[in-house]
C-alpha cells in the first residue's frame, strides 16, 4: 500500500474534475498529477532520494499537498514542520529530522539565513511562495517548468512516509516515524469511522497540514473524490467566509477554532447549511461549546477525533452520539475499527468499566518508533502496546473518556483530582473565558489544586466566586484552593495550553 495511490485512483476515475482550490487557483485531478510528475523529476535532480526527509515550513496551499505526493512519488518522506513554533524550535526539528530539502513559503523566508547555519545537512531550499524566488533558492513553479516528469516507483508498506514532530505539551516535540501502510489506515478508517467526507464533497483544509489529523483527512478525501479547498491561514471569518463561498461539506477543525467559529459575532450572516461533517478533536472541548457548535451547522453532524501524533485516530464519537448528547458529549466516543483500546491500572492490568487508568492502544495505525530515540520508542510501545499517557476510563457500551493527561493529574490528600474535570466546570462559569488547572507543590496535602483564570472581557469574578461555582458542582476536594486571574495562557503551536510552563513559573525559585 502505498499513498501515491490515492492520487492514481483519482486520476483514473475523475481526471477532469477540480481537484485543488487555493485563493485565484484551481486545478483538475490530471493537472495536480501532471504537476506531481514533474516536480518529483525536479527533486530528484536536486538530489532527493528514497527514504529522504523533505521539510516543508508553509502556510496551508494547494502547493503543500503537491510537494507531500511528489515526495512519496520518489519514494521520499515528508517532514512538514509547525509553523507556530519559534526559529529556534524549527532549527531543533530540521536539523534532528535530518532534511535535506526544504520547501519554505512566503510567510517563513525570515527564517532561511537562520535555519541554514544550525542545519548543515539542508542543501537545498525551494521557496514556494507566490512571490519572485529570493536569490540562492530553487523556485517552485521553475523546477516544475523545468523538470521532466518521472514515474513513480510506487514505495510504500512499512516506508516512512512522513516525519511528523508531536505537540511539544509535555516536552520536547518528538519525531514520530509514520509509515505509508499506518497513513492509508487512518485515512480509510477514518472514513470508515467518521464519515467525515462526502464522495464530491468540497474539504475545507483549515488545520495545519503538518498535523497528523489533517493529513490523514486530505487523504481520506482524495480516496472519495472531491475536492480541497486550502485555507492558508485560520481565522473564523475566512472559515465562515469559505464554507458559504464554496458551499464545504467537510472540515476538520481543532477545538479552539471550533470555538472561535461557532462562537463569531458574524456566523449567522453566512450559510453554512452545506456542512455535511464537522470534525474536531485534538484537545478536551467543552461541553458548552459542542452545544453551540451543534446548532451552528444546521445539516451537519459533529465528529469528535481522539487521537496522537503517534497513533492518528484512536476513537471517534460520530453525529448520532452528539444528538444523542448528554453525557456522552463528555466521551471521545469508541475505537476506530483499525485500533483496539484497553484501559490499565499502574500493575498493567485491564480496569473494568469506569475505573480510571491509562489508556493503551494497538493496531496498524501505531508509529513505526520516535525517530532516533529508540529507548522512548522502547518506553512507550510495550509488547505492541502504545502507552497514550493519557489517563481516561471505558464505560459498558465501549465509549471511551479521556480525563486527563497522567501527567497533569494532580495528587491532592491521596484523592486524585483530574485537572481537565475542574477545567471543564470552570469553562461553564460565565466570566471564565479560558482556564488551567494544575498541582501545586504543598506542605501539607502534596499538591494543591490551584485555578489560572482568564476572564471574559469586562467580566469580573472573585476568587470564592470561582472556588464556589466548582464546589456545587463536583466533590469539595476538587475544587481550586487557590485562584489566579492573569491575561493570558501559554499555549503550545497547537493551540494547547502549556500547563508544564504554568507549573515551571510557579514553582522555581527565581520567581
Ligand atoms: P507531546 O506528546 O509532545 O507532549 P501532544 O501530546 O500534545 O504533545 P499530539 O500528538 O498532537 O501532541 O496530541 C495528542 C494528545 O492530544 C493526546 O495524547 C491527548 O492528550 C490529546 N487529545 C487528542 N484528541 C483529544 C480528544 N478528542 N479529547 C481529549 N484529548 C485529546
Ligand atoms: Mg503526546
Amino acid at each position: 500500500m502505498y499513498l501515491t495511490q490515492s492520487l492514481h485512483r483519482a486520476l483514473q476515475q475523475r481526471a477532469d474534475k477540480p481537484m485543488a482550490i487555493c485563493g485565484d487557483r484551481m486545478r483538475t485531478t490530471r493537472e495536480v498529477a501532471d504537476r506531481v510528475a514533474r516536480l518529483a523529476g525536479g527533486m530528484r535532480a536536486l538530489g532527493v532520494a528514497p527514504d529522504d526527509r523533505v521539510a516543508v515550513l508553509a502556510l496551508n496551499s494547494d502547493r503543500y499537498h503537491e510537494t507531500f505526493y511528489a515526495a512519496w512519488w520518489i519514494g521520499a518522506a515528508v517532514n512538514p514542520v509547525n509553523i507556530r513554533w519559534s526559529p529556534a524550535e524549527i532549527s531543533y526539528a530540521l536539523d534532528d529530522a535530518g532534511a535535506t530539502v526544504l520547501f519554505v513559503d512566503d510567510a517563513f523566508l525570515a527564517h532561511v539565513p537562520d535555519l541554514r547555519a544550525a542545519c548543515p545537512k539542508l542543501r537545498v531550499v525551494v521557496h514556494c511562495g507566490d512571490t519572485v524566488p529570493p536569490p540562492g533558492m530553487v523556485g517552485y513553479e521553475a523546477l516544475i517548468a523545468d523538470a521532466e516528469p518521472v514515474d513513480d516507483i510506487r514505495r510504500g508498506g512499512d516506508a516512512v512516509a512522513a516525519l511528523l514532530y508531536t505537540g511539544g505539551t509535555t516536552g520536547r516535540p518528538k519525531g514520530v516515524m509514520v509509515s505509508h501502510q499506518g497513513l492509508m489506515t487512518a485515512a480509510i478508517g477514518g472514513q470508515m469511522c467518521t464519515g467525515s467526507a462526502v464522495a464530491d464533497g468540497v474539504n475545507l483544509v483549515a488545520a495545519p497540514l503538518f498535523h497528523i489529523a489533517a493529513i490523514y483527512g486530505w487523504l481520506g478525501q482524495n480516496l472519495m473524490g472531491g475536492v480541497h479547498v486550502f485555507l492558508p491561514s485560520f481565522s473564523p471569518e475566512s472559515v465562515l467566509e469559505a464554507i458559504h463561498k464554496h458551499r464545504v461539506t467537510t472540515l476538520t477543525l481543532v477545538p479552539t477554532m471550533l470555538q472561535m467559529v461557532v462562537d463569531h459575532p458574524t456566523r449567522r450572516d453566512y450559510d453554512l447549511s452545506s456542512v455535511w461533517t464537522a470534525g474536531y478533536g485534538g484537545s478536551v472541548i467543552p461541553e458548552a461549546v459542542l452545544t453551540r457548535a451543534l446548532e451552528a451547522f444546521p445539516n451537519g453532524g459533529l465528529v469528535q477525533g481522539y487521537g496522537m501524533t503517534e497513533t492518528a485516530l484512536i476513537s471517534s464519537l460520530g453525529r448520532e452520539d452528539h444528538r444523542t448528547g448528554g453525557r456522552l458529549l463528555r466521551s471521545a466516543g469508541r475505537s476506530t475499527a483499525q485500533c483496539e483500546v484497553r484501559v490499565i491500572g499502574a500493575d498493567g492490568c485491564d480496569l473494568p468499566p469506569g475505573a480510571t487508568g491509562e489508556i493503551v492502544v494497538r493496531g496498524d495505525t501505531i508509529m513505526l518508533g520516535y525517530w532516533n530515540q529508540p529507548d522512548e520508542t522502547a518506553a512507550t510501545v510495550r509488547d505492541g502496546w502504545m502507552h497514550t499517557g493519557d489517563a481516561g476510563y471505558l464505560d459498558e457500551d465501549g465509549y471511551l473518556y479521556v480525563v486527563d493527561r497522567v501527567k497533569d493529574m494532580i495528587i491532592s490528600g491521596g484523592e486524585n483530582v483530574y485537572s481537565a474535570e475542574v477545567e471543564n466546570v470552570l469553562a461553564g462559569h460565565p466570566a471564565v473565558a479560558a482556564c488551567a488547572v494544575i498541582g501545586l507543590p504543598d506542605d501539607k496535602w502534596g499538591e494543591r489544586v490551584h485555578a489560572v483564570v482568564v476572564l471574559q472581557t469586562g467580566a469580573r469574578a472573585t476568587e470564592d466566586e470561582i472556588r464556589n461555582h466548582v464546589r456545587d458542582r463536583i466533590a469539595g476536594y476538587k475544587a481550586p484552593r487557590s485562584v489566579e486571574f492573569v491575561e493570558s495562557l501559554p499555549t503550545s503551536g497547537a493551540g494547547k495550553i502549556l500547563k508544564r510552563d504554568l507549573r515551571e513559573q510557579r514553582t522555581s525559585p527565581t520567581d
